[in-house]
Order: structure tokens, then C-alpha cells, then sequence
């Protein structure tokens, strides 16, 4: 218990706090707090909401997405959010969990998969007609970022979200989302001039998991990867055996790794047909350094896949 004293000197500096901050010029409004699962939607929110937002990232760079479980915290951090970032199609498999516990709270749910062009996940061997029991037919994609077709609507996605929690940051998320596009755009134009380089028989990306059919089905390549959709579907020895297979009769030149989570079996697949190793494709989302944005992991890609193909 406070003391009639106390509370009176508790008010004051309260008073005295005020008059400072009305000195300092008008009050800034409370940014609008945003949580994100992606780790790309994350980099546009920052880009498009500017210090009107605040990105709390939920799922961060180098953790494996697939294997992610979010903590109480991760809840609690949601729950306080006003606009929750999500990829959709499966790749939070506890996202209707945390739609429900978040209802009430008003947490509004933006999920790319509302708006991106889906395509279907499926594996190489799929088209050879083996044994179809372990496959996954019908569920679609969730990598959808590795088409910047794709990523611009996601960005005009975001933007339509703050502008709708935020009006009066309007002109100012508008902007800035503009400026992201205009830079996609371009982007776009590069990645297109840069794949140009390699001839339609070299276009073939070996990885780790099947992660980058949207980038293949822009640029014309075929993917033979060694894990399924997630990284969690561990290859049988049957499949290991078809894939070296496969890649010693396309002469295939390279095998690339990812940032986050390899198969034990890539190296040996790599040893056993003569490839290189390629280098590291940031596959599940954004990295560090370079890659710590959508455009410079996107350019880190395809300039690694560029440079071991060629
Ligand atoms: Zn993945």
C-alpha cells in the first residue's frame, strides 16, 4: 500500500512526463505490432510498414520452418499482435491451432497462400509410376517465394493489411510498397538475365528437399530433390538409388546443399555421381548477411545456381 504522500509524488512526475513529451511535439501513435512467421513476409512488413510497424519474428532466420513448434511465448507474442504473417499451404502445420487460440484476441490472419498461384508438390519419381503410397497428391506447394511474381503479390497483400489496420498510414505504406515493387520488378528482370546464361539441358536443381518448384516453374527447370516437400520426409534407400540414377544419366553438373537442414545421404549422393557440390541455396526462407533480405537471398540463389551450372 502507497501512502497518500507517495501516490501524490507518483503524480507528479506522471504530470511532469506528459508536459515533456507534449514539449517534444505531437505524440507518435503506438506502432502497429506485427508477428510473422515468415521470414519473408517479415522483410516486406519492415520494408512496406517502415516505423509505423513493428515486426516481431516469430520464425527466424536459420531455423528449420518444418520442424518449427511455437512456445507458450511464441503464443503470448501472437496473441499481442495486431496482423499475424503466415505462408499457408501447410507449411505451419500448427497455423489453425494458432488461428483458434488467437481468435479472440482479434489477431488479423494474412496468409500468402490466399494469394499466391499455387502448384502442386510433387516428386520426380512421381511421373515414373512407382509405388505412390508415401507421396503426398494434392497438397500443394508451400515455397511459394521463389517466384517473384508471387512475392510481389504477397508484398500488395501486406500493404492492403496495414493500410486497413492503419488508415492513417495510408500515403506512406502506399509508398513504400511501391518502391519494394518497383525493386521487384527489376529484380525479376536480372534473375531472368541471369538464368538466360544457362542452356535449357542445364537446368536441372539438385537439392535437399523440394523446395523450389516455383523457381523451376518460372525459369524452365526441372527439380530432383532428395527429400520431399519437407525436410522431415527422409528419402528410402530405393529412391537414393534412382536419384544418383537420374543424375548420372542427365550428366547433371551440380548438387546444392541448403542453409539450414541436409539429408546425411547428400554428400554420399554428390560422391557417387560425380557432380560438385554446387553450393548453398537458402531454401526455406531468408538467411544472414547477404541473404538476410528477400532481394539479396533471391540474388544469392540464383548466383549460385547460375555459377555451378554454367
Ligand atoms: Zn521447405
Amino acid at each position: 500500500m502507497m501512502r497518500s504522500g507517495q501516490v501524490g509524488a507518483v503524480k507528479h512526475i506522471f504530470s511532469i512526463a506528459a508536459a515533456l513529451a507534449l514539449a517534444a511535439g505531437p505524440l507518435r501513435a503506438e506502432p502497429v505490432r506485427v508477428a510473422s512467421l515468415s521470414t519473408v513476409m517479415a522483410d516486406f512488413a519492415r520494408d512496406i510498414g517502415g516505423d509505423r510497424v513493428e515486426v516481431v519474428e516469430i520464425v527466424e532466420p536459420g531455423v528449420d520452418p518444418h520442424a518449427f513448434e511455437p512456445s507458450p511465448g511464441d503464443y503470448r507474442a501472437v496473441a499481442g499482435a495486431r496482423i499475424l504473417l503466415a505462408n499457408g499451404m501447410g507449411f505451419e502445420g500448427y497455423l489453425d491451432k494458432m488461428r483458434q487460440a488467437v481468435a479472440k484476441d482479434g489477431v488479423e490472419v494474412v496468409v500468402a497462400g490466399d494469394v499466391v498461384e499455387p502448384i502442386e508438390a510433387e516428386q520426380a519419381c512421381d511421373a515414373h509410376g512407382h509405388d505412390h503410397s508415401h507421396h503426398h497428391h494434392g497438397s500443394l506447394d508451400p515455397h511459394w517465394w521463389h517466384s517473384i511474381g508471387n512475392a510481389r503479390l504477397v508484398a500488395a497483400q501486406i500493404r492492403d493489411a496495414f493500410v486497413e489496420a492503419d488508415p492513417a498510414g495510408k500515403a506512406e505504406y502506399e509508398a513504400n510498397a511501391a518502391k519494394l515493387d518497383g525493386r521487384l520488378a527489376g529484380l525479376a528482370k536480372w534473375v531472368r538475365k541471369q538464368v538466360a546464361q544457362l542452356p535449357k539441358a542445364s537446368r536441372v536443381l539438385v537439392t535437399s528437399h523440394d523446395a523450389l518448384g516455383y523457381f523451376a516453374k518460372d525459369h524452365g527447370f526441372e527439380v530432383m530433390a532428395v527429400q520431399g516437400i519437407s525436410t522431415e520426409e527422409q528419402p528410402s534407400s530405393r529412391r537414393v538409388q534412382e536419384l544418383i540414377g537420374e543424375i548420372r544419366g542427365k550428366g547433371v553438373k551440380a548438387i546444392f546443399a541448403e542453409n539450414i537442414e541436409n539429408p546425411k545421404v547428400l554428400s554420399e549422393i554428390t560422391a557417387e555421381t560425380g557432380a560438385k557440390p554446387g553450393g548453398v541455396l537458402y531454401a526455406d526462407g531468408l538467411g544472414t548477411g547477404n541473404a538476410g533480405t528477400y532481394e539479396g537471398m533471391m540474388r544469392s540463389n540464383v548466383n549460385t545456381i547460375v555459377g555451378a551450372l554454367r
